[in-house]
């Protein structure tokens, strides 16, 4: 592929750290083999050397890298209506199969070039992405993940094997997943604020089970909400705390020492408001909670666990984007978690999330600048994969 340039008004990196003016990025074979800074007024001088080779001029936009949706459920929607969730978990694989394709769709849509499946009780992502590995949407799929006996998660996860522990259970599942999802708490009560659950399993339990998943190469996601069920997650060595409501400033503290990632999926409580008093106090509580976890330096990865009640695939990360802002995280900050967060937490660090030269060219353009961010993702102007531009408009 020969040599092209992108000049864009504005660039976010995905680092984290200030948007920058007037970006010249030059892009070869898909990957961005320089990046320049240099006012308007410069560009009549520095372009002329390049040798008649194509510019993308985008003066008043912002560039940004591909974003990373680290918690959603491809094989469930976003739907409200309470016969049609309990509809759609009797689904077989032929049936989800064109709605994963249109969920996958949708996210890319709201320029989502990754995603994290936090599992479904039939492995019907897994097996989605299975049989589709070259999609231009890179997928991580959990298939099915784990829930302890008569306990909450049966349409994401199974029980343990019978006669077999966590841990076995586990090593018989070959080839499994990309990674592995254990329960280990229920949901939030939305009568009772702050309500907490019991750990689903207990701290051997999972220290063994986490062993053999790293013995297979596989992170662990914890869905944990409340204080104990985060901490023995913690103390067993995930690498990633799901949702985490209630968990405390204990628990945010041993994760910003253990560099342990936290998705705290705020949008979930979001979409709850008009169903609960409670759920206005419970986003707030969680609020709160990221804004100590920011000062402290937790990991934050942006997750929206799309599929669930009222949250929508694509759309919903713009919502979560809205309340970390509110939660204190600058734009840029608030990026990061959907750029080189996320890509550190799916392992694709080498792929997706920066914006520096040897990195793939995969970014998005959208309208105003930075500080339009982040409504003007729902009016994305264009999507580069690898240096390929796939119009949006
Ligand atoms: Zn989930």
């Amino acid at each position: 592929m020969s040599k092209s340039f992108c000049y864009a008004g504005h660039l976010i990196d995905g680092t984290g750290s200030p948007a920058r003016k007037s970006a010249l990025l030059c892009m070869e074979n898909g990957l961005i083999s320089s990046l320049e800074f240099h006012a308007p007024e410069d560009l009549p001088r520095v372009l002329p050397p390049l040798s008649g080779a194509p510019v993308q001029s985008y003066p008043d936009c912002t560039i940004l890298p591909g974003l990373i949706d680290s918690h959603v459920h491809l094989a469930m929607s976003g739907k409200t209506d309470p016969e049609l969730r309990a509809e759609q978990l009797r689904n077989g694989f032929e049936q989800n199969r064109p709605l994963i394709a249109e969920r996958i769709r949708q996210s890319l849509g709201c320029g989502i070039m990754a995603l994290r499946d936090g599992g479904d009780a039939g492995g019907h992502a897994l097996e989605y992405v299975r049989a589709n590995p070259r999609s231009s949407v890179q997928v991580k799929c959990a298939g099915r993940g784990w829930r302890a006996r008569g306990r909450y998660g049966k349409i994401i996860g199974r029980e343990p094997l019978e006669g077999l522990t966590l841990a076995e259970s586990i090593a018989a599942d070959r080839p499994g997943g990309d990674h592995v999802k254990i329960l280990n708490s229920g949901i939030n009560s939305l009568t009772e604020f702050g309500r907490e659950t019991a750990p689903q399993f207990d701290r051997e339990q999972l220290r063994a089970a986490f062993a053999q998943a790293k013995k297979q190469g596989k992170k662990i996601m914890v869905h944990a909400n409340g204080t104990l069920p985060v901490e023995f997650a913690i103390e067993a060595g995930c690498d990633s705390i799901e949702h985490g409501f209630f968990m405390g400033e204990e628990n945010l503290r041993k994760m910003a020492d253990k560099q342990i990632f936290w998705v705290p999926t705020a949008v979930t409580m979001k979409a709850l408001l008009a169903q609960s008093k409670v759920a206005a106090r419970i986003l707030e509580t969680q609020l709160d909670q990221m804004r100590r976890a920011r000062a402290l330096g937790v990991p934050i990865a942006s997750g929206t666990d799309a599929g669930s009640f009222g949250v929508r695939h694509g759309q919903a990360l713009v919502e979560e984007f809205k309340l970390m802002v509110q939660a204190g995280f600058s734009i840029e900050e608030t990026i990061c978690g959907a750029t080189r967060t996320g890509a550190r937490l799916l392992g694709l660090d080498h792929e997706l999330g920066l914006l520096r030269p040897g990195m793939p060219a995969s970014f998005l353009v959208v309208p105003g600048p930075p500080s339009e961010l982040p409504g003007s993702l729902i009016s994305l102007k264009s999507v580069f994969i690898r240096g390929m531009k796939s119009g949006m408009s």
